[in-house]
């Protein structure tokens, strides 16, 4: 049995902890912050378009644990995003961290929250141990960077417009740092179009009560509602600002979300508040404190250059998950995650990695992935699963299917059925 040693608790870290654990070795996962799930905490659409087929066979492949408890706290099914068209749903934020934290803690990872990681002990292209900010010194020998994209303060402040206290917290709980940038890794970045590098988050969260009544009670019965922009405050320049990759429909409207405790505006730019309270029903709306309806973070820094199988070029024990490895969403965070994981693990037991075959969506994907992220293409609009280039070519190509005894056979052809869930240790 080998120590696997994940740096971030998000959902790619979370994913990966129960790969490398299910594989039958000793995880820890260290967090900076007092809970796991990172981003995901006021995420919640998930499961739509390429991602459901996905979802399935992560499901049949053996890794089911974290999809199925994003689905136990479902709270709107089959909502129309405006860019995704069918089985999107939306998970209740206000649940998600407890419930994810349970599943990992059950399947025997240790969790250190408040365990910051602030530097590696490296020899030649060996990682040996992370350090963490209070001193410990956690050595292990296969190590997963987990560690987002997003902020810290210093980031914010130099390529975004200064720190508003966001989600991450990075305030009370210090900046994120990666194990790939401290052992000398090299990492890409995505522009801005003034060509500052990062991408700048552009949803806003609503406290429900400070919604008009009537349109309270909508968003909590419907799920998702499009409140049209008033003319003078539709600004189409947001579309540069934003991911370069969203509708008009999110430019012309307030594309709002019941993400559970939450009012979740996606993609809608900075809008000073006062602008905000002129849009109808949102006369009285407040912006979940602190945050504020300028900007809040910086995304999209420091992404590692990593093969297919998501080990990180250059080091022979050391793989990589979830917006680290280029991926900017739930789904994308928790297959990259397993994946990783599990490959960790076999790199503990001196097995091959994992790459799965094309013949399924989540093994085209990856390859697809993988190919974008090397010719730079994914960091000018990104690659998902339920929008875009990659969702339009899993329909051309047959992968997409929402017949879950096809995903099942599709599986069980390729002779994997299962393996996230078996043991690989020497
Ligand atoms: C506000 C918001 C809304 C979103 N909405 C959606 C959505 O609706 N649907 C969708 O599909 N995607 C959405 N996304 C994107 C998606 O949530 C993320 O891409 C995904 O959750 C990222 O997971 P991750 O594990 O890669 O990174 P993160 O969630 O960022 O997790 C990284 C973790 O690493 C920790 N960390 C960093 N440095 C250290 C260190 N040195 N030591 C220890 N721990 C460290 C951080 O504290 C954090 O918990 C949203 C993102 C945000 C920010």
């Amino acid at each position: 049995m080998a120590r696997v040693i994940v740096v971030g608790g998000g959902l790619s870290g979370c994913g990966a902890a129960i790969a490398a654990r299910k594989a039958g070795h000793e995880v820890t996962l260290l967090e900076r912050t007092d809970m796991v799930a990172g981003a995901a905490v006021r995420a919640g659409d998930t499961g739509g378009n390429g991602c459901f087929t996905a979802q399935h066979e992560l499901r049949f492949l053996g890794g089911g644990e974290l999809f199925d408890a994003l689905a136990s706290i479902k709270l709107h099914d089959n909502v129309a995003f405006p860019d995704v068209s069918i089985h999107g749903y939306i998970y209740n934020t206000g649940l998600v961290e407890p419930t994810i934290r349970r599943v990992v803690e059950k399947v025997g990872v240790k969790v250190l929250l408040e365990s910051r990681m602030t530097n590696v002990v490296k020899e030649g292209s060996q990682i040996k141990a992370v350090k963490v900010e209070d001193g410990r010194l956690v050595e292990g020998e296969v190590f997963v960077d987990c560690t987002g994209t997003r902020g810290g303060v210093a980031i914010c402040n130099k390529y975004g417009k200064g720190c508003v206290m966001c989600l991450f917290r990075c305030v009370s709980f210090g900046d994120r740092v990666s194990i790939v940038e401290k052992a000398g890794g090299k990492e890409s970045f995505r522009y801005q179009p003034d060509g500052k590098p990062g991408r700048i988050g552009g949803g806003i969260f609503l406290f429900k009560d400070t919604l008009a009544a009537d349109l309270k009670a909508r968003i909590e019965e419907e799920g998702l509602v499009r409140i049209p922009l008033p003319k003078h405050l539709i600004d189409y320049s947001h579309h540069q600002i934003l991911s370069g990759n969203r509708s008009n429909d999110f430019l012309e409207n307030i594309v709002m979300t019941d993400i559970g405790p939450v009012a979740k505006c996606s993609a809608i730019g900075p809008m000073k508040l006062d602008k905000l309270r002129q849009v109808p029903g949102l006369e009285n709306a407040q912006v979940e404190d602190p945050r504020s309806p300028r900007w809040n973070h910086v995304s999209d820094i420091g992404i590692a250059e990593r093969d297919n199988s998501l080990k990180v070029k250059g080091f022979a024990n050391l793989f990589c998950a979830g917006e680290k490895s280029g991926q900017t969403s739930v789904d994308g965070a928790i297959i990259t995650g397993y994946l990783a994981g599990h490959n960790a693990a076999r790199n503990a037991a001196g097995a091959d990695p994992l790459e799965l075959p094309t013949s399924l969506a989540i093994g085209d994907y990856m390859a697809f992935a993988t190919e974008k992220l090397r010719t730079g293409e994914a960091l000018k609009v990104g690659c998902r699963l339920s929008r875009g280039e990659y969702w339009e070519r899993m329909q051309e190509i047959g992968l997409f299917t929402d017949d879950v005894g096809k995903i099942k056979s599709r599986v069980e052809k390729t002779g994997l059925a299962g393996i996230l869930s078996r043991k690989v240790t020497d």
